[in-house]
């Protein structure tokens, strides 16, 4: 079976995500069919669904692993908040307008999703997939996670909106 295009899926939130998600996997009777349990707004997923997400530009920017849930985003944006279990390390990942391609194996259960590089509006250099990042509560913007507390540090306020923010904020 060949893999599908789940973009507009992403873009819809996380229920028409998972519906469909659940749906091509019972497609194919040889292939374990997904499964979740619905814990509020989050699907913790209960079959092993792989995950890889790339940024795309930047060769061999990649990080892979399993996705334990995938949740509604906080910032109430369209999309997706996802998370992700890797050797590297576990991490939220954000997808939205973002998302330049997605794509789903229900052979394999196996969900790949290429990012558009995003810019730190600190350094100025591009967001990489493996990068720690933080997010303004106000403005919703992404950055280094060091570059962003550093920055806090100094000037007290978000880069992009300059609200006011204080070192309180959660370790993300
Ligand atoms: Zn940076
Ligand atoms: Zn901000």
């Amino acid at each position: 079976m060949p893999d599908i295009d789940v973009k507009n899926f992403i873009l819809n939130g996380p229920e028409i995500l998972m519906q469909n998600l659940v749906q091509m996997s019972q497609i194919d009777k040889s292939a374990t069919p997904l499964s979740f349990t619905k814990v509020l707004r989050t699907f913790i997923l209960n079959t092993e669904l792989k995950g890889e997400i790339s940024t795309s530009g930047s060769s061999g920017n990649k990080v892979s692993g399993i996705i334990e849930w995938i949740g509604e985003r906080k910032d109430g944006n369209k999309g997706i908040e996802l998370f992700l279990r890797s050797r590297s390390g576990n991490k939220v990942f954000i997808f939205g307008e973002n998302v330049q391609t997605a794509s789903f194996n229900p052979q394999k259960l196996f969900l790949a999703i290429q990012e558009i590089p995003e810019q730190c509006p600190i350094c100025k250099s591009a967001i990489a997939a493996r990068d720690e990042i933080i997010q303004c509560p106000a403005c919703g913007v992404k950055a280094h996670k060091d570059h962003f507390l550093e920055y806090i540090k100094i000037h007290g306020t978000c880069p992009k909106c300059q609200k006011r923010l204080s070192m309180k904020a959660k370790n993300a």
